[in-house]
């Protein structure tokens, strides 16, 4: 059973290649969400401000949308602090690249915009037909950053987008994420969805031979991380589970995806309670 090759790079993440290149893999229907949150009926009224940066990157967006899927910008633009006031909310730490992405979401339900152009109305070839469908422009890491975001944030449905798109990119780049384990670990508290995502990936694709290679000079895996991979092998009662590139790419997304609802509900649920 072909096993992920190990990235190319030490700092970032192999952009998304075509499937096709590797083995004519097609990425398979999945079973949609069994727990989408809905999408706000009516949130586009005011306009508040979201200050982005060390550069301080000025986005304008709706406030309902920001406080319907998110607690933190509910508590911010909704409360008593300065933010409720100004109607601006900085975010000095966060990265521009990041919030674009969030921004596109906020709008889109994507976390990208698909291209305009697909290469051919007609592809001839299924290589240029998974470009114009399916190629995600966006690294790994970067993917993780947007996770982390939302968790912080609290904006569940971001989380569980952000989930998709990665197992979408590990499918078709078909690359294990050593280079995103210190970031995930870091970043991230024992239990988190996207924890699950790596060490399943890695208990379900990778091999014990694969595992030590990739480990070898200790640098690429948290200790945290490995001993989440040897639970997760005594839980498949001791054994590496070997289901594959298309075993991988069917699984139940679901089982990494939080379904506790729109995040400003939820503060607000909590807060009146
Ligand atoms: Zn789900």
């Amino acid at each position: 059973m072909a096993t992920p090759t190990p990235a190319t790079s030490a700092m970032s993440a192999t952009p998304a290649t075509p499937a096709t290149t590797k083995d004519e893999f097609v990425m398979p229907v999945l079973v949609p969400c069994s727990h989408p949150t809905p999408w706000p009926p009516d949130c586009f009224d005011d306009i508040v401000s979201v200050i982005v940066g060390e550069e301080k990157k000025a986005f304008r967006v709706h406030k309902g949308v920001l406080t319907y899927h998110s607690a933190f910008f509910a508590a911010a633009l909704d409360g008593k602090f300065k933010e409720g006031v100004t109607q601006i909310v900085e975010l000095p730490e966060d990265e521009v690249s990041v919030f674009q992405v969030v921004y596109c979401w906020l709008y889109t339900g994507r976390l990208y915009n698909p291209p305009e152009h697909p290469p051919s109305s007609s592809p001839s070839t299924a290589a240029e037909h998974f470009a114009g469908a399916e190629q995600v422009p966006l690294f790994e890491t970067l993917i993780c950053k947007v996770f982390v975001f939302a968790d912080m944030k609290i904006i569940p449905e971001l989380k569980n987008k952000a989930v998709d798109v990665l197992h979408l990119v590990t499918c078709t780049n078909w690359t294990f994420l050593n280079h995103q384990a210190h970031y995930i670990y870091s970043n991230t508290i024992d239990g988190s969805p996207l924890r699950k995502v790596i060490t399943d990936f890695a208990a379900k694709s990778l091999g014990c031979e694969s595992f030590i290679k990739f480990s070898r000079g200790g640098a690429l895996y948290p200790t945290a991380f490995c001993l989440d991979v040897i639970a997760a092998i005594h839980s498949q009662g001791g054994k590496w589970d070997h289901i594959g590139r298309e075993g991988w790419a069917k699984i139940d997304r679901c089982l990494y995806h939080d379904h506790s609802g729109p995040g400003g509900k939820l503060r607000r649920s909590h807060t009146t309670a």
